[in-house]
């Protein structure tokens, strides 16, 4: 992991989050407020913006990863940017800015950073949120790592484990969120914040081929 590497993997999610701007407006629509779709295409717009302006310096992977993370939750007003915005920001403070960022360590920041996705949304695995795609991609990337494998290889298990918990989480009935007020209504439909979830780990899968 190294500044090339983030920057291609903020890029890439940029990227995604505007190519699936309506998939995820039709995800929320279909249980939530429908807002799910602008709010990731304007945050992650955001975070672009503010990792290309040229007049800051070349800023080290955690500096990147902490600015991120703060600018998603400064413009993100839904649930998902405070989520999604301090993980990315604790996984930056879980990077030591001096240190090579090798698999391992990037798997111990991933952990970190479910940590306190879990802390402040208090959702566990099962209660139909980015939880569900968050955690499987943590483990998946940490299997892989500790099994020695690289980088390139763990990424793309993580991206594949977030895919499968993105689709896991349609039967499920949420118990977080605004999808919780539907109750049993909310079985049936793909979470939204997994979907946005499972585009952020393909984007780092798709970073290592760059
Ligand atoms: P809002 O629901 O405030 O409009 P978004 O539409 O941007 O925010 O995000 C909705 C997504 O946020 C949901 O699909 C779900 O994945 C996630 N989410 C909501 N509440 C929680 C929570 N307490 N913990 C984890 N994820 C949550
Ligand atoms: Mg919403
Ligand atoms: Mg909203």
């Amino acid at each position: 992991m190294d500044v090339s590497l983030t920057r291609d993997w903020v890029q890439n999610t940029a990227s995604a989050m505007s190519r699936n701007q309506e998939h995820l407006t039709t995800l929320d629509s279909a249980i939530g407020d429908g807002d799910h779709g602008a709010n990731m295409a304007r945050g992650f717009g955001a975070v672009r913006a503010v990792i290309d302006d040229a007049s800051r310096p070349a800023a080290s992977v955690d500096e990147i990863l902490v600015a991120a993370g703060k600018t998603l939750v400064s413009v993100v007003g839904g649930a998902s940017g405070p989520l999604f915005g301090s993980a990315f920001r604790a996984l930056g403070e879980a990077l030591d800015a001096d240190a090579e960022i090798d698999t391992p360590r990037f798997a111990a920041g991933l952990a970190a950073a479910l940590d306190k996705l879990q802390q402040l949304g208090a959702a566990v695995p099962g209660d139909k949120t980015m939880v569900d795609a968050y955690a499987p991609a943590v483990a998946a990337f940490r299997d892989a790592a500790h099994s020695g494998a690289d980088f390139r290889t763990a990424a793309h298990a993580a991206a594949d484990a977030a895919e499968a918990g993105m689709r896991a989480t349609v039967p499920m009935q949420a118990r977080k969120g605004r999808a919780s007020y539907l109750g049993l209504r909310s079985i049936g439909h793909q979470d939204p914040g997994a979907t946005s979830t499972a585009y952020v780990f393909r984007a780092l899968a798709e970073a290592t081929e760059a």
